[in-house]
Protein backbone atom coordinates (compact mmCIF):
# COMPACT_ATOMS: atom_id res chain seq x y z
CA UNK A 1 0.00 0.00 0.00
CA UNK A 2 1.31 3.04 -0.89
CA UNK A 3 -0.49 6.95 0.13
CA UNK A 4 -1.29 7.53 -3.30
CA UNK A 5 -5.40 7.40 -2.30
CA UNK A 6 -7.97 6.41 -5.18
CA UNK A 7 -10.49 8.59 -4.33
CA UNK A 8 -8.15 11.34 -4.48
CA UNK A 9 -7.09 10.20 -7.99
CA UNK A 10 -10.90 9.77 -8.90
CA UNK A 11 -11.70 13.34 -8.20
CA UNK A 12 -8.18 14.61 -10.06
CA UNK A 13 -9.09 12.35 -12.85
CA UNK A 14 -12.72 13.65 -12.89
CA UNK A 15 -11.07 17.26 -12.81
CA UNK A 16 -8.39 16.66 -15.44
CA UNK A 17 -10.94 15.14 -18.07
CA UNK A 18 -13.34 18.45 -17.79
CA UNK A 19 -10.66 21.20 -17.64
CA UNK A 20 -6.78 19.83 -18.22
CA UNK A 21 -5.34 19.63 -21.88
CA UNK A 22 -1.97 21.44 -21.61
CA UNK A 23 0.06 19.65 -18.73
CA UNK A 24 3.79 20.78 -17.65
CA UNK A 25 5.83 17.96 -15.50
CA UNK A 26 8.90 19.36 -13.33
CA UNK A 27 11.56 17.61 -11.31
CA UNK A 28 14.16 18.93 -9.18
CA UNK A 29 17.56 20.56 -10.83
CA UNK A 30 20.34 18.13 -11.71
CA UNK A 31 17.57 15.56 -12.19
CA UNK A 32 18.76 12.04 -11.09
CA UNK A 33 17.29 8.65 -12.58
CA UNK A 34 14.28 8.55 -10.25
CA UNK A 35 13.50 12.46 -11.11
CA UNK A 36 14.30 11.37 -15.06
CA UNK A 37 12.74 7.69 -14.86
CA UNK A 38 9.41 9.12 -13.03
CA UNK A 39 8.84 12.04 -15.19
CA UNK A 40 9.61 10.28 -18.51
CA UNK A 41 7.56 7.38 -17.80
CA UNK A 42 4.83 9.79 -16.25
CA UNK A 43 5.11 11.54 -19.39
CA UNK A 44 4.47 8.59 -21.82
CA UNK A 45 1.34 7.42 -19.99
CA UNK A 46 -0.43 10.79 -20.40
CA UNK A 47 0.65 11.42 -23.90
CA UNK A 48 -1.04 7.84 -24.61
CA UNK A 49 -3.63 9.20 -22.56
CA UNK A 50 -4.52 12.18 -24.68
CA UNK A 51 -3.04 15.20 -22.91
CA UNK A 52 -0.53 17.69 -24.28
CA UNK A 53 2.32 17.11 -21.91
CA UNK A 54 5.88 18.37 -21.73
CA UNK A 55 8.54 17.60 -19.02
CA UNK A 56 10.31 21.19 -17.96
CA UNK A 57 14.21 20.29 -16.56
CA UNK A 58 15.19 22.88 -14.31
CA UNK A 59 19.35 21.75 -15.52
CA UNK A 60 20.76 19.75 -17.58
CA UNK A 61 21.31 16.25 -17.12
CA UNK A 62 23.11 12.69 -18.09
CA UNK A 63 21.86 9.66 -20.27
CA UNK A 64 20.56 7.47 -17.31
CA UNK A 65 17.67 5.96 -18.98
CA UNK A 66 18.05 3.29 -21.71
CA UNK A 67 17.87 4.96 -25.05
CA UNK A 68 17.30 8.46 -23.01
CA UNK A 69 17.81 10.56 -26.50
CA UNK A 70 14.37 8.60 -27.95
CA UNK A 71 11.95 9.89 -25.35
CA UNK A 72 9.79 13.44 -26.66
CA UNK A 73 8.61 16.63 -24.97
CA UNK A 74 11.27 17.24 -22.65
CA UNK A 75 12.88 20.94 -22.50
CA UNK A 76 15.99 21.62 -20.48
CA UNK A 77 14.94 25.29 -18.64
CA UNK A 78 18.89 26.92 -18.36
CA UNK A 79 19.02 26.27 -22.14
CA UNK A 80 15.56 27.33 -23.06
CA UNK A 81 14.08 29.59 -19.97
CA UNK A 82 11.90 31.68 -22.59
CA UNK A 83 9.89 28.74 -24.20
CA UNK A 84 10.23 26.83 -20.76
CA UNK A 85 8.27 29.76 -18.65
CA UNK A 86 5.78 30.38 -21.97
CA UNK A 87 5.09 26.52 -21.10
CA UNK A 88 4.50 26.90 -17.36
CA UNK A 89 2.61 29.54 -18.06
CA UNK A 90 0.07 27.65 -20.38
CA UNK A 91 -0.40 24.92 -18.59
CA UNK A 92 -3.98 23.45 -17.06
CA UNK A 93 -1.78 21.51 -14.48
CA UNK A 94 1.65 21.08 -12.92
CA UNK A 95 3.29 17.75 -11.95
CA UNK A 96 5.97 18.18 -9.15
CA UNK A 97 7.78 15.01 -9.03
CA UNK A 98 10.29 13.60 -6.75
CA UNK A 99 10.99 16.91 -4.57
CA UNK A 100 9.09 18.61 -2.04
CA UNK A 101 9.69 22.23 -2.11
CA UNK A 102 10.04 24.40 -5.10
CA UNK A 103 13.34 25.83 -4.05
CA UNK A 104 14.61 22.27 -5.46
CA UNK A 105 14.16 23.59 -8.68
CA UNK A 106 16.48 26.27 -9.31
CA UNK A 107 15.77 29.39 -11.59
CA UNK A 108 12.10 27.54 -11.85
CA UNK A 109 11.81 28.69 -8.61
CA UNK A 110 11.47 32.46 -9.44
CA UNK A 111 8.74 31.52 -12.16
CA UNK A 112 6.74 29.16 -9.82
CA UNK A 113 6.84 31.45 -6.90
CA UNK A 114 4.49 33.74 -9.11
CA UNK A 115 2.19 31.26 -10.11
CA UNK A 116 -0.85 30.41 -8.73
CA UNK A 117 -1.68 27.03 -10.70
CA UNK A 118 -2.76 23.48 -9.29
CA UNK A 119 0.03 20.76 -8.75
CA UNK A 120 -0.17 17.06 -8.72
CA UNK A 121 2.58 16.49 -6.10
CA UNK A 122 4.33 12.82 -6.11
CA UNK A 123 7.26 12.65 -4.02
CA UNK A 124 9.03 10.15 -1.57
CA UNK A 125 10.87 13.23 0.66
CA UNK A 126 9.53 14.30 3.87
CA UNK A 127 7.87 17.20 4.69
CA UNK A 128 6.08 18.49 1.16
CA UNK A 129 6.09 22.08 1.41
CA UNK A 130 3.36 22.40 -1.58
CA UNK A 131 0.27 22.92 -1.53
CA UNK A 132 -2.08 20.97 -3.43
CA UNK A 133 -5.24 19.34 -3.14
CA UNK A 134 -4.04 16.80 -5.07
CA UNK A 135 -0.57 15.58 -2.56
CA UNK A 136 1.05 12.45 -2.76
CA UNK A 137 3.85 12.15 -0.92
CA UNK A 138 4.89 8.70 0.66
CA UNK A 139 8.24 8.52 2.28
CA UNK A 140 8.35 4.93 3.24
CA UNK A 141 8.26 3.65 -0.93
CA UNK A 142 11.22 3.40 -2.73
CA UNK A 143 11.13 6.19 -5.25
CA UNK A 144 8.65 8.76 -6.79
CA UNK A 145 9.32 6.30 -10.03
CA UNK A 146 7.22 3.01 -7.85
CA UNK A 147 4.99 6.25 -6.87
CA UNK A 148 4.36 6.70 -10.27
CA UNK A 149 3.31 3.57 -11.27
CA UNK A 150 0.89 3.04 -8.77
CA UNK A 151 -0.77 6.55 -9.40
CA UNK A 152 -1.10 5.33 -13.34
CA UNK A 153 -2.78 1.94 -12.38
CA UNK A 154 -5.09 3.92 -9.95
CA UNK A 155 -5.70 6.52 -12.53
CA UNK A 156 -6.43 3.93 -14.76
CA UNK A 157 -3.90 4.78 -17.31
CA UNK A 158 -2.36 0.94 -17.25
CA UNK A 159 -3.36 0.69 -20.96
CA UNK A 160 -0.88 3.76 -21.62
CA UNK A 161 2.46 2.39 -20.38
CA UNK A 162 4.30 0.93 -23.04
CA UNK A 163 7.93 -0.30 -23.18
CA UNK A 164 9.30 2.76 -22.84
CA UNK A 165 7.49 4.07 -20.06
CA UNK A 166 7.99 1.03 -18.03
CA UNK A 167 11.46 1.06 -18.95
CA UNK A 168 11.84 4.61 -17.76
CA UNK A 169 10.02 3.70 -14.12
CA UNK A 170 11.74 0.34 -13.55
CA UNK A 171 15.12 2.87 -14.29
CA UNK A 172 14.15 4.68 -11.11
CA UNK A 173 13.43 2.25 -8.83
CA UNK A 174 16.92 0.71 -9.49
CA UNK A 175 18.88 3.78 -9.54
CA UNK A 176 17.17 4.95 -6.39
CA UNK A 177 17.08 1.75 -4.39
CA UNK A 178 20.97 1.21 -5.80
CA UNK A 179 19.51 -2.21 -7.41
CA UNK A 180 17.35 -3.11 -4.21
CA UNK A 181 19.75 -2.67 -1.97
CA UNK A 182 18.12 -0.15 0.21
CA UNK A 183 14.40 1.40 0.86
CA UNK A 184 13.54 -2.04 -0.61
CA UNK A 185 11.59 -3.76 1.62
CA UNK A 186 8.01 -3.73 1.05
CA UNK A 187 6.93 -6.50 -1.56
CA UNK A 188 4.97 -4.20 -3.43
CA UNK A 189 8.25 -2.95 -4.37
CA UNK A 190 8.93 -6.16 -6.13
CA UNK A 191 5.17 -6.80 -7.29
CA UNK A 192 5.67 -3.28 -9.13
CA UNK A 193 8.65 -4.33 -10.66
CA UNK A 194 7.53 -7.39 -11.55
CA UNK A 195 4.54 -5.79 -13.60
CA UNK A 196 6.87 -3.07 -15.06
CA UNK A 197 8.73 -5.75 -16.46
CA UNK A 198 5.70 -7.56 -17.99
CA UNK A 199 4.88 -4.01 -19.37
CA UNK A 200 7.98 -4.67 -21.34
CA UNK A 201 10.47 -2.57 -19.08
CA UNK A 202 14.35 -4.12 -20.08
CA UNK A 203 15.69 -4.87 -16.60
CA UNK A 204 19.07 -5.45 -18.37
CA UNK A 205 19.31 -2.38 -20.36
CA UNK A 206 18.62 0.24 -17.16
CA UNK A 207 21.37 -1.63 -14.94
CA UNK A 208 23.60 -1.20 -18.48
CA UNK A 209 22.53 2.14 -18.74
CA UNK A 210 23.10 3.06 -15.10
CA UNK A 211 26.14 1.36 -13.84
CA UNK A 212 27.90 0.17 -16.77
CA UNK A 213 28.48 3.49 -18.81
CA UNK A 214 31.75 4.60 -16.86
CA UNK A 215 34.52 6.82 -18.64
CA UNK A 216 38.22 5.78 -17.82
CA UNK A 217 38.59 9.08 -16.22
CA UNK A 218 35.47 8.25 -13.90
CA UNK A 219 37.03 5.11 -13.15
CA UNK A 220 40.60 6.76 -12.61
CA UNK A 221 39.31 9.55 -11.04
CA UNK A 222 37.30 6.74 -8.55
CA UNK A 223 40.27 5.09 -8.04
CA UNK A 224 41.80 8.24 -6.90
CA UNK A 225 39.55 9.07 -4.46
CA UNK A 226 39.40 6.20 -2.79
CA UNK A 227 43.33 5.30 -2.05
CA UNK A 228 44.57 8.82 -2.05
CA UNK A 229 41.32 11.50 -0.37
CA UNK A 230 39.25 8.59 1.90
CA UNK A 231 39.85 9.41 5.50
CA UNK A 232 38.55 6.83 7.84
CA UNK A 233 37.35 7.72 11.36
CA UNK A 234 36.70 4.20 12.98
CA UNK A 235 36.21 5.22 16.55
CA UNK A 236 33.36 7.18 15.26
CA UNK A 237 31.80 4.51 12.69
CA UNK A 238 32.73 7.49 9.86
CA UNK A 239 34.53 8.42 6.94
CA UNK A 240 34.52 11.14 4.32
CA UNK A 241 35.93 11.55 1.29
CA UNK A 242 37.04 15.29 -0.82
CA UNK A 243 37.90 16.63 -3.86
CA UNK A 244 39.32 20.10 -4.62
CA UNK A 245 38.59 21.62 -8.27
CA UNK A 246 42.27 20.78 -9.13
CA UNK A 247 42.04 17.24 -8.68
CA UNK A 248 38.91 17.26 -10.96
CA UNK A 249 40.52 18.61 -13.43
CA UNK A 250 43.15 16.52 -13.23
CA UNK A 251 40.60 13.50 -14.26
CA UNK A 252 38.59 16.10 -16.51
CA UNK A 253 35.20 15.81 -14.21
CA UNK A 254 32.40 15.97 -15.97
CA UNK A 255 29.08 16.87 -14.51
CA UNK A 256 28.40 12.96 -13.10
CA UNK A 257 31.07 11.83 -12.51
CA UNK A 258 31.50 11.52 -8.75
CA UNK A 259 27.74 10.12 -8.66
CA UNK A 260 27.55 7.24 -6.02
CA UNK A 261 30.99 7.78 -4.86
CA UNK A 262 29.79 8.47 -1.27
CA UNK A 263 28.51 5.11 -0.93
CA UNK A 264 31.68 3.90 -0.97
CA UNK A 265 32.80 4.26 2.25
CA UNK A 266 29.27 2.47 3.74
CA UNK A 267 30.92 -0.38 2.85
CA UNK A 268 33.95 -0.73 4.73
CA UNK A 269 32.59 -3.19 7.86
CA UNK A 270 31.33 -0.49 10.80
CA UNK A 271 31.39 2.40 8.68
CA UNK A 272 27.65 3.77 9.56
CA UNK A 273 28.41 7.34 7.81
CA UNK A 274 29.79 8.42 5.00
CA UNK A 275 30.12 12.11 3.56
CA UNK A 276 31.35 13.17 0.00
CA UNK A 277 33.07 16.95 -0.25
CA UNK A 278 33.02 18.22 -3.87
CA UNK A 279 34.40 21.66 -4.71
CA UNK A 280 32.66 23.37 -7.63
CA UNK A 281 33.47 27.02 -8.45
CA UNK A 282 30.60 28.85 -6.06
CA UNK A 283 30.44 26.58 -3.40
CA UNK A 284 30.97 22.98 -1.64
CA UNK A 285 28.26 20.50 -2.20
CA UNK A 286 28.00 17.69 0.05
CA UNK A 287 26.57 14.01 -0.15
CA UNK A 288 25.55 11.83 3.05
CA UNK A 289 25.06 8.42 3.50
CA UNK A 290 24.07 6.73 6.75
CA UNK A 291 22.75 3.39 7.83
CA UNK A 292 19.74 2.32 10.34
CA UNK A 293 19.22 5.22 12.61
CA UNK A 294 21.44 7.54 11.97
CA UNK A 295 19.80 10.91 10.33
CA UNK A 296 21.56 11.74 7.41
CA UNK A 297 18.96 14.73 6.66
CA UNK A 298 18.88 16.14 10.31
CA UNK A 299 22.71 16.18 10.04
CA UNK A 300 22.59 17.74 6.82
CA UNK A 301 20.13 20.25 7.77
CA UNK A 302 21.46 20.97 11.09
CA UNK A 303 24.99 21.87 9.98
CA UNK A 304 24.81 21.74 5.76
CA UNK A 305 21.77 23.70 5.04
CA UNK A 306 20.34 20.64 3.35
CA UNK A 307 17.75 17.82 3.57
CA UNK A 308 16.39 14.41 1.97
CA UNK A 309 15.97 11.37 2.92
CA UNK A 310 16.62 9.84 6.29
CA UNK A 311 19.69 7.84 5.30
CA UNK A 312 20.68 10.06 1.96
CA UNK A 313 20.85 13.48 1.80
CA UNK A 314 22.56 17.24 0.67
CA UNK A 315 24.08 20.01 1.62
CA UNK A 316 26.05 22.55 1.02
CA UNK A 317 28.57 25.00 2.19
CA UNK A 318 30.20 28.71 1.42
CA UNK A 319 33.10 27.83 3.39
CA UNK A 320 36.42 26.81 2.14
CA UNK A 321 36.72 23.08 1.49
CA UNK A 322 39.14 22.51 4.09
CA UNK A 323 36.84 24.59 6.57
CA UNK A 324 33.48 22.25 5.56
CA UNK A 325 35.75 19.64 6.01
CA UNK A 326 37.06 20.64 9.16
CA UNK A 327 33.72 21.41 10.89
CA UNK A 328 32.12 17.69 9.51
CA UNK A 329 35.01 16.37 11.88
CA UNK A 330 34.55 18.67 14.36
CA UNK A 331 30.79 17.74 14.70
CA UNK A 332 32.08 13.85 14.99
CA UNK A 333 32.50 13.92 18.90
CA UNK A 334 29.14 15.64 18.99
CA UNK A 335 27.08 12.54 17.38
CA UNK A 336 29.54 9.62 18.96
CA UNK A 337 26.70 8.36 21.17
CA UNK A 338 24.27 8.37 18.24
CA UNK A 339 27.05 6.49 15.85
CA UNK A 340 28.18 3.77 18.11
CA UNK A 341 24.42 3.60 19.05
CA UNK A 342 23.68 2.57 15.28
CA UNK A 343 27.14 0.69 14.65
CA UNK A 344 25.85 -1.74 18.07
CA UNK A 345 22.55 -3.00 16.21
CA UNK A 346 24.62 -3.47 12.77
CA UNK A 347 26.79 -5.70 14.50
P1 LIG B 1 22.80 13.50 -3.44
O1 LIG B 1 23.77 13.26 -2.36
O2 LIG B 1 22.63 12.29 -4.32
O3 LIG B 1 23.02 14.76 -4.20
O4 LIG B 1 21.39 13.72 -2.72
C1 LIG B 1 20.84 12.75 -1.87
C2 LIG B 1 19.42 13.09 -1.52
O5 LIG B 1 19.39 14.31 -0.79
C3 LIG B 1 18.52 13.29 -2.72
O6 LIG B 1 17.34 12.55 -2.49
C4 LIG B 1 18.22 14.75 -2.80
O7 LIG B 1 16.87 14.92 -3.09
C5 LIG B 1 18.56 15.27 -1.42
N1 LIG B 1 19.35 16.52 -1.52
C6 LIG B 1 20.52 16.69 -2.18
N2 LIG B 1 20.97 17.96 -2.05
C7 LIG B 1 20.05 18.60 -1.29
C8 LIG B 1 19.95 19.95 -0.81
O8 LIG B 1 20.80 20.81 -1.03
N3 LIG B 1 18.84 20.24 -0.05
C9 LIG B 1 17.90 19.30 0.24
N4 LIG B 1 16.84 19.67 0.98
N5 LIG B 1 17.96 18.04 -0.19
C10 LIG B 1 19.02 17.68 -0.96
MN1 LIG C 1 13.91 9.93 -5.68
Amino acid sequence: MTNINIETCHSLLTWMSEKVKKIVILTHANPDGDALGSSLGLNCVLRKAGFQSTIVYPTWFPDLVPNQNEYNNWIIYEHHEKEANRMIEEADLLFFLDFNDISRTGKVKNKLEKLSKTVVLIDHHPQPMVESPFLFSDTKVSSTSELVYDFVIKMGWGSCLNDAGATALLTGIIADTASFSHNARRPELYHATANLIELGADQLKVQESLFNTNSIDRLKLLGYALSEKMKVFPQYHAAYISLTKEELKKYNFKIGDTEGFVNYPLSIKGIIFSTFFLENEEKIKISFRSKGTFAANEFSSSHFGGGGHHNAAGGESKQTLSEAVEKWISLLPVYADDLEKESLRES
